[in-house]
Order: structure tokens, then sequence, then C-alpha cells
């Protein structure tokens, strides 16, 4: 077999074969074995500002960010020195610390729509609990979620299966039970006469719609006008809940998330990625009467150990200060653009089908060539190409989201010349594809 890579990745390789061993697929995480583009992963030795550096010695432009969180660049010192200092006064107490009034009262200040928060461990905990609060407050059973839009590995959240009518879900992985599924309706995203037809039908039995207010994870896919407005409207006519999981857009898109963008008020928002500064944190939050009811306040249970934690909010809240006393967007706004429309023309110089779709700093170069509204039309994406075009970036000294179905992100610390650089390497690889 033709090697994907020009470049030596000995030390990778072995200690990607030590991991095999230790781990299940030599990972933590199955999107970072490198699945949906074949070969091996590169391990990482350490980052700084825009870069990655792998064991082998090689240096790469950074267009993951660790899947969102690194909006200011690996390695910031006032975030590393809030870490620091932290750290020195204690990792864990199990007790109540002003630092997590601090987080809280930046999350709220930013995010209108946040009267009151509950910080948790991680995106996928955010969204597990928003769930069972929607449920316990509203005594129904059914969510809706939409095919292509991922929310963590919450049992009830794992479905998303090859749907594109409106239909009972079918789950993703075993282990998930058809009991647990049952209730999960899957829509495709962007169709708001599915979501409409399924109101009409059974609203009153919906608990929540939960939604990716721009998606990620099936690649980067904005709403169409209308879309969030009807979700919005139809959970006002039948008292369902509407959550906004905006922890990949959460001040990724804007200080104030997806919802200042397209000034549509979820009842509940879901955060993780940036609001932890890199460090496992997430939160979710809403209006008052719900969030009271989260125990103690309520009945409805969620707990952690972990939930709070100095070093995360530490993290969280440097990350927050500077974003909101500098904030980074009319410049990521400004090279977002530059970045999609030099990959546009790179694919389009080349005569390769492509669509670019992108929000600020998150986007992705489809190989396709017909827009994506949905995981329907992501279905016709070139995967093959896509590989190809992966590999050859990373020889160029460029990492990439390892799949065609992941929107990139770059950072405040990517400057012009790195924008220059990554699209004379797309030039260079698309026109040999
Ligand atoms: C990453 C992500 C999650 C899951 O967060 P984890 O911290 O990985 O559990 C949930 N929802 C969205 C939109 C995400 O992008």
């Amino acid at each position: 077999m033709e090697s994907l890579t020009r470049l030596s990745h000995l030390k990778s390789e072995a200690a990607y074969a030590r991991a095999c061993q230790l781990m299940p697929g030599g990972v933590n995480s199955p999107a970072r074995a490198f699945h949906a583009v074949g070969g091996k992963p590169l391990f990482i030795q350490q980052a700084a500002g825009p870069f990655l550096f792998d064991i082998d010695g090689h240096r790469y432009l950074d267009y993951i960010g660790s899947w969102g969180p690194m909006i200011l660049g690996h390695a910031h010192p006032q975030v590393i020195e809030a870490i620091v200092h932290a750290a020195e006064r204690g990792t864990s107490y199990g007790a109540p610390t002003e630092a997590e009034s601090e987080l809280s009262e930046l999350v709220i200040a930013a995010v209108p729509s946040i009267d009151k928060v509950r910080l948790v461990s991680s995106g996928t905990e955010a969204t597990m609990s928003a769930i069972r609060l929607a449920r316990g407050a509203t005594g129904r059973d059914k969510i809706i979620k939409f095919a292509g839009n991922y929310h963590g590995h919450v049992d009830s959240l794992l479905v998303a299966a090859g749907s594109s009518a409106a239909n009972l879900g079918v789950p993703d992985s075993p282990g998930v039970t058809a009991g647990t599924s049952r209730d999960t309706l899957v829509l495709e995203y962007n169709d708001i006469d599915a979501l409409s037809e399924m109101f009409a039908d059974c609203g009153h039995e919906i608990a929540a719609i939960i939604l990716e207010p721009i998606v990620g994870n099936m690649g980067c896919v904005p709403p169409r006008p209308g879309f969030l407005e009807t979700a919005r409207e139809l959970c006002n006519r039948y008292s369902t809940v509407l959550i906004f999981d905006e922890v990949m857009t959460g001040f990724r898109v804007a200080y104030g998330g997806a919802q200042s963008l397209y000034g549509v008020t979820p009842d509940l928002t879901t955060l993780g990625k940036i609001v932890g500064g890199g460090m496992p944190l997430g939160a979710y939050g809403g209006r008052i009467d719900l969030m009271d009811q989260i125990l103690p306040s309520g009945k409805v249970f969620q707990a952690g150990t972990l939930s709070g934690n100095p070093l995360a909010t530490a993290a969280g809240s440097a990350t927050l200060k500077l974003l909101r006393d500098a904030p980074p967007y009319a410049q990521l706004e400004r090279l977002g653009a530059k970045l999609g429309a030099g990959l546009s023309h790179a694919a389009a110089a080349a005569g390769v089908p492509h669509r670019m779709q992108r929000v600020g700093s998150m986007m992705t170069l489809f190989f396709a060539d017909a827009d994506i509204f949905g995981w329907r039309e992501a279905q016709h994406c070139d995967r093959v190409k896509f590989a190809r075009y992966f590999w050859g970036l990373i020889d160029e000294g460029v990492y990439m989201p390892c799949s065609q179905f992941e929107a990139l992100f770059f950072s405040q610390t990517h400057s012009e010349e790195h924008i220059d650089h990554t699209i004379d390497a797309a030039h260079k690889v698309l026109a040999q594809l």
C-alpha cells in the first residue's frame, strides 16, 4: 500500500502500537484514531500558540484546537498562570469556592438567556443533565434531535442513524437499549416542514428539542433562515423546552454564542469546550424557573464530585475574561473569510467539486457539488478525496480535522501569514488530487 505521508512518523507509530495494547483502539476518544482518513494517529508532544508538535519533531499549524476549546491559542500565558496559581492551593475540595461564582457570573453576563448556571465536567454531562431537567420539568418523555447533530455520548442522544424521515430512533451504538432510544425522535436538520408536522402529530408529548444552532459535528452546517425561529415558536406553543447545544459554538462564533448571532433565545443552553479553557468543564443554564428545579433547590437530581473544580474554573474564568476584554471575533471573522475563500479558490483551481460552509472561525471544505443542509446531503461527500487532502496537508505541516464531518477551528494566534501558508499548501495538495 502506498504510504499516506512522506514524513517519518516512526516514534508516533511505536507510541500507537504501545497504546493499542493498553487502550481500546489505542485512544481515549475515537475521533483521535484517524479511522476516517486511514493511517495512524500522530502523538503530540506539546503545543504553543497556533502550533502542535508531534513526538517525531514535526511542527503543524493546528486547525482542530483540541476540537474547539483553544480559541486563545495553546498555552496562553495568562491561562497557564491561572491554572498554576490554582493548583498551588490544592486541586479539589468537594466544598464551594468563590471561583465557581466568578465563572458563573462571567457565563451569565455573556449569555443573556442564562439566568442561572450549573457547572459540570464535560459537554456530555451538560446535555445529559439538560435533557433530564426538561423531562423533569415538563413531565414528558419524548425529545427531538436532528440527524448529524452530536450532543456527546448520552444514551438517549446516540441516535441519528440514517434517518431521512421522521421516525422512531434506532440506536447508533450497541449497549443503547431500544427502550432508551424509543423516546428520541430524529429529524433532518433544517427541515422546517418535518419539524412542524412532528409537533402537529405529538407536540404535547415532547419534552424538548435539542439542537446545535450551527452544526459543527457533520462539518459546518449553519441554520437556514426560519429554522431556529420555527423551533422557538413551536416550543412556545406546545410548552416544550428549547435546548441550544452551544458546547461548540459558545464563545466561538461570538462571545454570546450562536443565539446572539441569530437572535433566537433558547430556554436552556449547554456549554463546554471554550468555557473550560482547555480543562474538563461544561455547563448548562437557562431560565430561572427551570434551573431552580435542579437539586437541592428543586427535585431533579444532578451532581458531580469534581464539578466546579478549582483548576477548571480558573482556566475557564481566565479564558472568558480575555475574550471579554479583548474580543478576537472581528479578527477571526476577517481571517476566516480569507481562509474560506482561499480554500475554495484552491479547490476551484484544481477542478475539485466543493462547497465551503463557514461561520467566523469554524468552517468546512466539503468535497461535494451541492450545499449541505443536513445529514442527508452530507452523505454525498467524497470522503476518499478528503482523506488524500488531509494527508497531503499533514506533509505540508498543516493539521486539519481528520474527518470530512468535523469543522475546522483556528485561534487568535493564527496570523495572516499562517493563513497564507495554509492556502498555499491547499493549492499544492488539491492540485495533486
Ligand atoms: C463536543 C460536543 C459535545 C460533547 O462534549 P464532551 O466534552 O466531549 O463531552 C456535545 N455537544 C456538542 C455540540 C459538541 O460539539
